[in-house]
């Protein structure tokens, strides 16, 4: 990979994004920069922005546009973001995120937009199976027959369900993201910067899929 890859990840909820994006960031070591993680460490954290942002997360809805923009511009000026580029997972979610997007990258721009394409029946299921680690992040899928909570195999921490994986806040994030971030593939699709990668199947293959697709981008 070209020293610098910026991408974006784009890719309805329970499409797989947050996995492949961590081992797309071990392979092309670069930073992953999920706003999700950073707005769940905030409000384990009970900093300003997670009190801010954690009524919003469990209802499923959007942290305002503003407090976003400033999230991301602060973590993408650090030195290993600046200096190596990005695994960018969550951002943008909005039309008026991907064009503060653009201002805040104008000096280096991102080189793909990537959207991870998995059907809403599918990711449906996907969401009421699956369970976080809340120290590391890590995702599982439960089978059922797991204690809750059960140890992270990563870290030990305790995995379990995330507040806002219930049916209702779901539907609500699956909604919101037809009608807020859909309209982003037609955004980079005029950049000249967005691939489709198929998101079906065994993870393994689809992240063959997904370096397939960036490396036929250089
Ligand atoms: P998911 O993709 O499953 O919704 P994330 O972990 O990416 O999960 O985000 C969790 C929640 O954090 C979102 O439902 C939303 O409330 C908030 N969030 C994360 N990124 C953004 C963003 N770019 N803009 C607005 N809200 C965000
Ligand atoms: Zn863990």
């Amino acid at each position: 990979m070209i020293p610098g890859a910026r991408l974006i990840i784009l890719g309805r909820q329970g499409a797989g994004k947050g996995t492949q994006c961590v081992r797309l960031s071990r392979h092309y070591v670069v930073p992953h920069i999920s706003t999700g993680d950073m707005l769940r460490a905030a409000v384990r954290e009970g900093t300003e922005l997670g009190l801010q942002a954690k009524k919003v997360m469990d209802e499923g809805g959007l942290v305002g546009d503003d407090i976003m923009i400033g999230v991301v511009e602060e973590r993408l000026a650090k030195p290993d973001a600046d200096s190596r580029g990005y695994i960018l997972d969550g951002f943008p979610r909005t039309v008026a995120q991907a064009q503060a997007l653009d201002e805040i990258t104008v000096a280096k721009p991102v080189n793909a937009a990537i959207d991870l394409d998995v059907p809403r029946e599918i990711v449906l299921d996907r969401l009421s199976a699956r369970r976080v680690c809340r120290d590391c992040g890590t995702n599982y899928t439960a089978t059922g027959d797991e204690p809750s909570p059960w140890n992270c195999d990563v870290c030990g921490g305790d995995v379990e369900q995330r507040a806002d994986d219930t049916p209702e806040a779901v539907d609500r994030r699956l909604d919101l993201y037809e009608e807020q971030t859909s309209p982003l593939k037609e955004y980079f699709t005029s950049r000249g910067v967005l691939t489709v990668v198929n998101g079906v199947g065994h993870p393994d293959h689809v992240f063959k899929r997904l370096i397939d697709a960036i490396e036929s981008l250089r």
